[in-house]
Formats: C-alpha cells, sequence, structure tokens
C-alpha cells in the first residue's frame, strides 16, 4: 500500500520514510504543503496521507480541508493522520474538525504510528471494497440478466439523455420499437430454454449492425427500444429495415432445430418538442400498425 508522507523536517521526514518501507508500504515523500496537495491530486495517489501540520506552502491541516471539500460519495477516500508538534486539546479538536480522521504527536512512538497506519489501512480497504460492490451494484441494476443489455429502467433513463443531449444541440433523436412476431410459437414450439436462446440472438444481431452510440434495451419480455441519435429523417426507415434483415437471416440454428424469426418495428423520430412518453407512445403505435400490415415490416409514426 501507498502511504503520503508529507514533512518539511528533514530528520523526521527521513526517519518516517524508513520505518514505513520497513513495514512494507511504497512510500511517497513531499517536503511541503503544495507537493503534498499535487501528490494527492495525482491519478493513483496514496490513500493514507501523514501529513505534518507546520508546513510551508499550504499547512497540512489545509491540506486536509481541501481534500474533505473535494471528496465526493463515488470517489475514493483518503485516509489522514495528522502529525504535530501540538498536543493541546484544542489543536487536536481543530486537527479532527478540519476533516483528519487521526492524530499523532510528536515526537511519535514507533509502535503507536504502526497500529495507527494499520487502522487506517482498514478503512481505505473497507471503503474501496465498498466502492467495488457499490459499482458492480449499479451495473446490476441498469443489464437485463438474459441478453446483457439494457433493461427497461436503464434504456429510459438512456432515451432522456439522449433527448437532452438533442434538445442541447438541436439534432435529431429516432427510436424503433422492435418485437419479435409470434414468439410465443418460438416457445411453444421448441421450448423455452430455445426461445431464451433465440432472444439472446437477436439481441447480438441487433447489436452487430447499431453504430456504437446507439443503445438497445430490453423494453419488455421479446420487445426491444433502439435509441438512435444523429440520424436524418429519411435515413430512419432504411436503419429499421437493416435491424429487420439482420435478425430475420440467416436462420437461427439450436439444437438440430432452425428458427427463422422476424420482428415487427414502429420507428419514432423526436419532433423537438414533445416528452418521452409521447415518443414512445408514437413508435407504439407505429409498431402496433406494422402487426396490422402483416409483421416483418418497419412503420414509421405519421402522427406528430
Ligand atoms: P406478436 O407477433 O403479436 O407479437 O405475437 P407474440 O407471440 O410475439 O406476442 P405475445 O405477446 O402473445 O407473446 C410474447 C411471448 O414472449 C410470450 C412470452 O412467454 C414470451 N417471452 C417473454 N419473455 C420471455 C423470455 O425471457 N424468454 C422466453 N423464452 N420467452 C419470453
Ligand atoms: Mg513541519
Ligand atoms: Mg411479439
Ligand atoms: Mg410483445
Amino acid at each position: 500500500m501507498k502511504i503520503l508522507v508529507a514533512e518539511d523536517e528533514k530528520t523526521s521526514r527521513i526517519l518516517l520514510e524508513k520505518i514505513l518501507a520497513k513495514w512494507g508500504y511504497e512510500v511517497v515523500s513531499a517536503t511541503d504543503g503544495h507537493e503534498a496537495w499535487e501528490k494527492l491530486q495525482s491519478e493513483d495517489a496514496p490513500k493514507l496521507a501523514i501529513l505534518d501540520w507546520m508546513m510551508p506552502g499550504i499547512e497540512g491541516i489545509e491540506v486536509c480541508r481541501k481534500l474533505r471539500q473535494q471528496e465526493q460519495g463515488d470517489e475514493q477516500y483518503t485516509y489522514v493522520i495528522l502529525l504535530t508538534a501540538k498536543d493541546s486539546k484544542e489543536s487536536i479538536i481543530e486537527g479532527m474538525e478540519a476533516g483528519a480522521d487521526d492524530y499523532i504527536v510528536k515526537p511519535f512512538d514507533q509502535n503507536e504510528m504502526r497500529v495507527r497506519i494499520r487502522a487506517g489501512q482498514r478503512i481505505v480497504r473497507l471503503q474501496s471494497e465498498l466502492l467495488a460492490t457499490q459499482k458492480d451494484l449499479l451495473r446490476l441494476s441498469r443489464i437485463d440478466p438474459l441478453t446483457g443489455v439494457l433493461n427497461r429502467r436503464a434504456i429510459l433513463s438512456q432515451i432522456e439523455i439522449e433527448l437532452a443531449r438533442a434538445q442541447r444541440e438541436n439534432t435529431k433523436l429516432s427510436i424503433s420499437l422492435l418485437d419479435i412476431d409470434h414468439f410465443k410459437e418460438v416457445n411453444d414450439t421448441y421450448g423455452h430454454t430455445v426461445g431464451d436462446v433465440v432472444l439472446r440472438e437477436c439481441v447480438r444481431r441487433i447489436d452487430a449492425v447499431t453504430r456504437t452510440y446507439d443503445t438497445c434495451g430490453r423494453f419488455g419480455g421479446e420487445e426491444f427500444l433502439i435509441v438512435i441519435p444523429g440520424a436524418a429523417e429519411q435515413e430512419v426507415f432504411s436503419i429499421g429495415e437493416r435491424l429487420r434483415c439482420a435478425v430475420n437471416e440467416p436462420e437461427i440454428c439450436i439444437d438440430g432445430s432452425s428458427v427463422r424469426v422476424t420482428v415487427s418495428q414502429g420507428m419514432a423520430t423526436w419532433d423537438g418538442n414533445e416528452n418521452i412518453d409521447n415518443l414512445i407512445v408514437r413508435a407504439d403505435k407505429a409498431m402496433y400498425q406494422a402487426k396490422e400490415n402483416g409483421r416483418n415490416r418497419v412503420e414509421l409514426s405519421q402522427d406528430q
């Protein structure tokens, strides 16, 4: 583990560097507050810092305050041990109020320093585990487990993001509501497990023909929502056709059976004004129109 030692007094700094290295820590040194701050800002900065209170430039306590001001919930925490000759109760309170996690009075006892660093190390480790778990949970809460694409909630929030961007940048935004035709028959004929494989393969094919800035999400059972930013209105139909053909061909072969899948799509382009619900309702209507008109086809929303 990396530890920052910020201490302007040379002998004290060298002593700290030596004992920390002896205990197996990787030491990053700073000789004043500015250097300490810089090193704490760098990429892969130490997550535990021993800061001398009195230093030229920025004092240790000020470095600590700046750190706490900057810290946000989604970031790795820096554990701070203030090191100082000030041993009055008032000073200790002032140091802790500035955001220090611990406080060691100089001259320090080596054994005490060792156990206090260990306590800090535990906090840093727990916090980084917590962050990793949080990240995992966030990712899992957005993903459809069967197909690996965004789930309904996440694709809706993606439309929100894209709509805000389209508004800001005055660009186009289209969506496709894509529903697999007669999918119940696939399940009824081949079983649910084959149905699942077909769903996954459809997603893989959709993904293969969409651009990197398009996003596909699972809107419901066998229904997908594809967000298509930036396409001109006259392009939208051919994008839908490309999706339709990609899912349709070739047949999907599973365990000796081959399944030909067709999809019906309703597509709508944001009119520059309407809300998300309205946009989706229009795509949904167009999708039902595609079903009515014989399935395996793309319909563009007519009503604005
Ligand atoms: P239509 O052309 O009118 O859309 O007909 P359809 O059969 O596709 O539509 P319907 O709504 O009648 O049936 C959808 C089917 O999709 C029924 C449901 O069991 C199936 N389904 C939904 N989610 C899953 C899933 O995760 N796995 C499997 N295997 N089937 C699913
Ligand atoms: Mg000093
Ligand atoms: Mg269907
Ligand atoms: Mg459906």
